[in-house]
Formats: structure tokens, C-alpha cells, sequence
């Protein structure tokens, strides 16, 4: 038999295959919207360097002590850190979480950003990454997440699993990885890969080690014998 260097290389999965694969492999939940647009918003701040299981605490915290966002602005620092701990990077946090909140009440006097809904969708991203600290993953995960808009979130799991799929060149920088990949989905499909590169990310497709023994994905995977 040769030797796959010496077969013509196999067509790169698309899209829309892999999402069918990995639906199969692990099964995905509906998407439903998550939370009010802000929440999500403050929470995806506080998730940063961060476990889900400690930035729900700190969120918990925050919201328990502090039961309107102009309350979060009514206190000194300290007592945002205070609140928001459990999360880590508390003084940090607590910083820039109040610079937010201050640019949202300017923009948004009454914490709606339910506008963000009916905007063209470059225009909600540009409106959200102009906030203070917000980049791209932040923004696409409050118009995925809350919005249901078409915006991919690239975090680490997507950005690896999609580099060794060949769906973006290995040295682009992440936050030119959300437009390259957005263009290759369909809209419907944003939520599906999103969802799915992770928990292939998560479960198979390790940093370190990954199992491409087994991995559906493996007949048409340029990294194989690479890693
Ligand atoms: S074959 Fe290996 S490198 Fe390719 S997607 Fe599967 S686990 Fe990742």
C-alpha cells in the first residue's frame, strides 16, 4: 500500500460535514437563548482565565450583593472585588467591569441592549467590541448566546480543532479567526460548530495528545501523523 505522502492529499472536511459528524459522535443540545444580553455580557467578563464552575459563582456573588447594575457604579472598586472573587483575577476584573458598566449606562441610560437584536450584524459587533475590554469572542458570545445571532465565538478548543482541520491558516491570530470561519458557515449553522468544535475540543481533539485513533474525523484530517 503507499504511503499517505505519496496518495494525493484528501479534500479538507467542510464545514457543514463536520458539524454532521461530530453531531453524530456526540450529540448536541437545541440552541436556546441563554440570558438577558448584559448578564451574558458581564458574565462572559467574568469567565475570562477562569472556570464555568467559579465565574458562576462570582456572577451569583455580584448579582446577589449588587441587585441593579447602577449599584455595581455606586461602590467603591474594593467592593466589586470583594463580591466577585471566586472568579479570580478579582482586582483586575473589577476594574474593568466597572469601566463597562459606566460605557453601557452612557450608551444604554435604561441596561437594554436589546437593540443589538435588529442591527445588521457587523454593526452589533462593532457597537459590543467598542465597549471597554470587549473583543471579539466577547461580543460574538453575547449575540450567539443571548441574541441568537450568527456571531462564532473562537475560543481555544475552536481555534485549535479548526487549525488542524485546515480550516484556517495555523498562525492566524484568533481574533481574525472569527471572520474567516463566520464565512464559511452558514448562518444556522454558527451555533452547531460552535458547540460542536468544543466538545470535540474538550474530548477528543486534545492540545496535548489528541485521539486521533478513533477520531471521526481522521479520514480527511491533515494533522494526522503530523502531531
Ligand atoms: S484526527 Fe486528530 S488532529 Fe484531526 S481532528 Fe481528529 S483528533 Fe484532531
Amino acid at each position: 500500500m503507499p504511503s499517505r505522502s505519496s496518495t494525493a492529499r484528501p479534500p479538507l472536511w467542510a464545514p457543514v460535514e463536520i458539524i454532521a459528524l461530530l453531531d453524530d459522535r456526540y450529540g448536541r443540545a437545541p440552541q436556546r437563548a441563554s440570558h438577558d444580553p448584559l448578564f451574558e455580557l458581564v458574565l462572559t467578563l467574568l469567565s475570562q482565565h477562569t472556570s464555568d464552575h467559579n465565574s458562576g459563582q462570582a456572577m451569583h456573588r455580584l448579582v446577589e450583593r449588587f441587585p441593579h447594575w447602577d449599584d455595581v457604579l455606586a461602590v467603591p472598586v474594593s467592593e466589586v472585588e470583594d463580591a466577585i472573587r471566586p472568579g479570580g483575577l478579582a482586582p483586575t476584573k473589577s476594574k474593568r467591569l466597572q469601566e463597562l458598566l459606566a460605557e453601557v449606562r452612557r450608551r444604554a441610560p435604561d441596561w437594554d441592549l436589546e437593540h443589538l437584536r435588529a442591527l445588521p450584524l457587523d454593526d452589533a459587533k462593532t457597537w459590543l467590541t467598542s465597549l471597554p475590554g470587549v473583543g471579539p469572542k466577547t461580543a460574538a458570545c453575547v449575540l450567539l448566546f443571548a441574541l441568537e445571532r450568527p456571531a462564532l465565538p473562537v475560543d481555544t478548543h475552536v481555534e485549535r480543532v479548526s487549525k488542524r482541520l485546515g480550516l484556517v491558516p495555523p498562525k492566524m491570530p484568533a481574533d481574525k479567526a472569527h471572520a474567516a470561519l463566520e464565512a464559511q458557515l452558514e448562518p444556522g449553522d454558527v451555533y452547531a460548530f460552535h458547540v460542536d468544535l468544543i466538545q470535540h475540543g474538550r474530548r477528543t481533539c486534545h492540545a496535548r495528545k489528541p485521539l486521533c485513533e478513533g477520531c471521526v474525523l481522521e479520514p480527511r484530517c491533515p494533522r494526522v501523523g503530523v502531531l
